[in-house]
Order: structure tokens, then C-alpha cells, then sequence
């Protein structure tokens, strides 16, 4: 398919042209083994030297129609599917970092890949250094390790709603050798294409905005194919040198722009086995397939939502990428032209415990462990999420503990506004 069309006509079409007299919508292909009539067949599979399904821990039709269709929507030459956002955060990093590494991130990311990063790498001996995304280039260039093999950001923060500059951090990975790996979970490619900015690979947790109904968590790793890998053959010899367990294959020899990906199916998914499920890779397609016009709407709502509450007089503040007063307005104003995401965060004149007051007087808005879906939700990530946070964790995470994130759902935003204007006016 051809990728000059337009994002709408990929997230409906890509990944999955039928054949004549074949299914219109995405099969289900609901079986754990595929079958081959002789030995030699399933050895060229098992061996990487032929294409092709043989076990669905590694690899599944239905999985691979719908990471095609993100991987055209994010602009990369392959994408793999994970069974949640975690799965595909530590993948992408596990791939490239081992023991002995070290990774820079950026600290106004989600709480869980926080842990990820800050707690469970930590143990698997990989070091973290977290910087504040704002910070000059020299103080980030400070950062980094002989032993540095990637940095990490979120393209708009959960739920710090703070907007990375994508340019700015490509430049400093590329300047120290290594990839820029960017979670692109609330912008969605609808609204940003952090590989057309200079990242290298983009990750999502698919559960959010791109399956949007609430049904099946998931996650997604792209390969932006951009990195050179041999240009830096020595730091990434996990891709450069021979893989023992493929009879001494070269990934970057044999797959060229796509050795990261493949990699990371042909070992991460064969040993951690953290595979999508073919059903819920279904559900994932047909949230796709509406993306482009739900993201739409989200976004209107949630701007006027936004206005709202900042010119509401209990409200303390509000962070939103297209107000005036957000901290990064201009980096708003450059990656997020078109608009943002659902996601609004605000803080009541009454702090944390007025935050915790006004939660259960709202009727629509419910409390949910969940953002970026079609339901209106409100977390208090402080008491929630975070919890096991301190506070100065908490204020470098951006979950300030009075921050209440507020998920604009597909209702209609009168009935929204109501909602709100009502819980407020009991406080
Ligand atoms: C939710 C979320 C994750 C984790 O994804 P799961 O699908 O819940 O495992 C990672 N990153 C971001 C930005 C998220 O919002």
C-alpha cells in the first residue's frame, strides 16, 4: 500500500489487502502451531532463513497484519505486537541493554515504566539515570556513560502532559552512538510521528487511544529502520556479532534496516513469550480503524474541557498541551500542531485532599486505573497509580500529589462540562 496516503486511509486499510474471495475484515487466526509437510521446511523457519509461521509465541498472521498497519502509521519498516505496554517498553530496551549497561530517560514518563526503569532493569543490573526532560543540552550531555546504550522518553508525558522535544534528545543520543526510543502512547501517530522527528524506534501500549473501547491490553514496538547499528558496531554487538542460538547469525548482516525488530521477535518473544493474543490483536485492529476520527473528538472535547477549568476560580491550575500557560507550549505549538490527546491534568485551590473530595461527586467521570479510552475517567495518581511514590518521586515523575488526570472520553462535552461544574459547586 502505498504510504503517500493519508493517516485516516492507513488506519483503516494498511496491513491487510485480501486477496480475491478472502475475508474483507482482519481473520482471527486462532491457532498455536501452523503446519508444514516436511522437516527441512520447518528447519529453514526455525533457522531465520525462511519466512513464515511456526509457533505463535514467535510470531502469528493475525499480530502481524496489525503491526504492519502501525508500523505504516508510524512511518517504520516493522513493528512487532506485545500482550501490554509494559511488555513493549522493556522489550525495547532489553533488546539493546543488558547487565553491566545503562540507559538515560526522561523523568516525566508513566509511573509503571518508572518502576520498570528505576527499580526492576536496576535488578536485572542495567543502571538508570533519569533527567529532567528541560534541562539544558550540556546538563543532559552529563548524563551519559561510556556504558550508555539508549535513551528513553515519552512524546507527551503520562500524566505529566509534559511534551518532549524529539529533536533536541534524537541529536544528543545520536552525538553519544546510540537510539532515541520514544513512547508515543497519548499523541498516537495520528497526532505525532516521533520517527519523522529523529527517533529511532517508537513503542506504545496499545490499550490506550488506539484500542479506545477498554477491551484488550496491549502494547506495539516499531522500528524507525534509521539507526546504524554498524556504525557503533562494538557498543551493539548483541545485533552486530554473531547470535549463537541462530548457528552464528548476524542480525544486522541478514536483516539490514530491520535487525533491531526481528531481533526482538527472533529472542525476546521466543524466551519471554510476552505474545498478543490473536483475538485481542482483532480488537486492536478495529479500534484502529476509527483512530483518526476518535482522536478528533477527544481532543475537541478535552480543549474546551481544559478552558473550562482554567477559568474555573477552585482551580488551581490546569496542564494542558494547547493552553497558553503550559510549560511547553511552544514544543506543543511544533509536535502537536493538529492537537494532543484526551488527557487533561489540574489541580484544585484545595490540593490533595480537595482532589480526593471531588472524585466520588463526579457521576460521569468514574474512578478507573485507565486513561484514553472512550469513557470519561479521573485518577488521583498521588492515592492511585503512584502511590508508592514519595513526593519528591511523585513531583519528578509530574504527578504532583494534588494532580488529578482527567481522561476525556467520547461523550458529549455539554453533558461532560455539567458533570464537572456540578462536583465542583459541592466542594
Ligand atoms: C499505560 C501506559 C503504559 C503501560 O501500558 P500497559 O498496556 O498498561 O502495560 C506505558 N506507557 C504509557 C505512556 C502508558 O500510558
Amino acid at each position: 500500500m502505498s504510504n503517500k496516503l493519508h493517516i485516516g486511509t492507513l488506519c483503516v486499510q494498511a496491513g491487510y489487502e485480501p486477496q480475491n474471495g478472502e475475508s474483507r475484515q482482519l481473520p482471527i487466526v486462532q491457532s498455536t502451531t501452523f503446519k508444514y509437510t516436511n522437516a527441512e521446511q520447518m528447519a529453514a523457519l526455525f533457522d531465520l532463513d525462511a519466512e513464515g509461521y511456526f509457533y505463535t509465541r514467535l510470531a502469528n498472521p493475525t499480530n502481524d497484519h496489525v503491526a504492519a498497519k502501525i508500523a505504516a502509521l508510524e512511518g517504520g519498516v516493522g513493528a512487532m505486537l506485545t500482550s501490554s505496554g509494559q511488555a513493549a517498553n522493556f522489550y525495547a530496551c532489553f533488546n539493546i541493554a543488558q547487565a553491566g549497561d545503562h540507559i538515560v530517560s526522561a523523568s516525566g514518563i508513566y509511573g509503571g515504566t518508572f518502576n520498570l526503569l528505576g527499580n526492576t532493569l536496576r535488578k536485572m543490573g542495567i543502571e538508570v539515570t533519569f533527567v529532567d526532560q528541560a534541562a539544558s543540552e550540556e546538563e543532559l550531555n552529563r548524563a551519559f556513560r561510556p556504558n550508555t546504550k539508549l535513551v528513553f522518553g515519552e512524546s507527551l508525558g503520562n500524566p505529566s502532559m509534559r511534551v518532549l522535544d524529539i529533536q533536541k534528545f534524537a541529536r544528543i543520543a545520536h552525538a553519544h552512538g546510540v537510539p532515541l526510543i520514544v513512547d508515543n502512547t497519548f499523541p498516537t501517530p495520528v497526532h505525532l510521528r516521533p520517527l519523522e522527528w529523529g527517533a529511532d524506534i517508537v513503542t506504545h501500549s496499545t490499550t490506550k487511544y488506539m484500542d479506545g473501547h477498554g477491551v484488550a491490553v496491549g502494547g506495539v514496538i516499531v522500528d524507525g529502520g534509521t539507526f546504524d547499528w554498524e556504525a557503533h558496531h562494538d557498543r551493539f554487538a548483541c545485533l552486530t556479532e554473531p547470535d549463537d542460538t541462530y548457528h552464528g547469525l548476524v542480525y544486522t548482516q541478514k536483516f539490514g534496516r530491520k535487525a533491531f525488530i526481528v531481533k526482538a521477535t527472533a529472542q525476546l518473544m521466543r524466551d519471554f513469550g510476552s505474545i498478543q493474543s490473536p483475538q485481542n490483536a482483532f480488537y486492536l485492529n478495529l479500534g484502529l480503524q476509527s483512530l483518526h476520527v476518535r482522536m478528533r473528538q477527544h481532543c475537541a472535547s478535552a480543549e474546551q474541557i481544559a478552558r473550562f477549568l482554567e477559568n474555573h476560580e477552585q482551580v488551581a491550575w490546569v496542564t494542558y498541551p494547547s493552553l497558553d500557560s503550559h510549560p511547553d507550549k511552544a514544543l506543543a505549538d511544533k509536535y502537536l500542531p493538529d492537537g494532543s490527546c484526551g488527557v487533561i491534568s489540574f489541580g484544585l485551590k484545595g490540593g490533595r485532599e480537595a482532589a480526593m473530595k471531588l472524585i466520588p461527586l463526579l457521576q460521569l467521570a468514574t474512578v478507573e486505573t485507565h486513561v484514553a479510552d472512550c469513557y470519561t475517567c479521573v485518577l488521583h495518581p498521588a492515592s492511585h497509580t503512584h502511590r508508592q511514590m514519595t513526593d519528591e518521586q511523585l513531583i519528578a515523575a509530574g504527578a504532583a500529589p494534588d494532580l488529578i488526570r482527567l481522561s476525556i472520553g467520547l461523550e458529549d462535552t455539554e453533558d461532560l462540562l455539567a458533570d464537572l461544574e456540578a462536583a465542583l459547586a459541592q466542594l
